[in-house]
């Protein structure tokens, strides 16, 4: 199956966060990593009366995996521990979040799982870098990701050049 993973840190070296996300990703069993996008910079996300966070380095992965979506999150669950990751409030800080954004065609509606992820569609952070790598896909629910990479503005996001 091709599933579209979603990366974010903004904690602790966020580049190499993701950088090491991307192999631990490719390590996963029954998985390979196709493809990943640029890194970008984005404003974090906060709630109404939280304190201010470092901006946040993302990125979107194409893996070719054999996993079920369930196994998939709990495998992501595990590399997000295993680089530090703290939950603490919703939407805090982190070493690293990796999220399922889309699982091929499937929808899922679980306690634990949606796919397509549920806030996909009203974040750049998540439009934009998925448009650079799979510029001509469909998203069920949503249609075409073209479509919805030319309606998303840019605010607070830009791609960022590698060292
Ligand atoms: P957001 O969902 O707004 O991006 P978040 O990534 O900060 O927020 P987490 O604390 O990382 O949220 O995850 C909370 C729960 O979301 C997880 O325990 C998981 O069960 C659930 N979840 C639902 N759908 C997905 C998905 N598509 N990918 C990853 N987690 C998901
Ligand atoms: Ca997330
Ligand atoms: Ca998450």
């Amino acid at each position: 199956m091709m599933a579209f993973i979603g990366l974010g840190s903004n904690l602790q070296q966020p580049k190499q966060q993701v950088l090491k996300a991307l192999q631990s990703l490719n390590n996963l069993p029954e998985t390979n990593l196709l493809q990943n996008s640029a890194l970008y910079q984005s404003a974090a996300l906060t709630l109404p009366d939280s304190a201010p966070q470092n901006d946040y380095i993302n990125a979107v992965a194409r893996l070719d995996t054999l996993l079920s979506a369930e196994q998939l999150l709990i495998h992501l669950q595990a590399i997000e521990n295993a680089q530090g990751r703290v939950r603490t409030e919703k939407w805090g800080a982190r070493t690293l979040d990796l999220d399922i954004l889309l699982y091929g065609d499937e929808t899922v509606a679980s306690e634990n799982l949606t796919i397509p992820h549920a806030q996909l569609k009203f974040r750049n952070f998540v439009i934009h870098p998925l448009f650079e790598i799979a510029g001509d896909i469909n998203i069920p629910g949503l249609g075409s990701l073209a479509q919805l990479a030319e309606q998303t503005g840019w605010t607070g996001l830009s791609k960022i050049q590698m060292d």
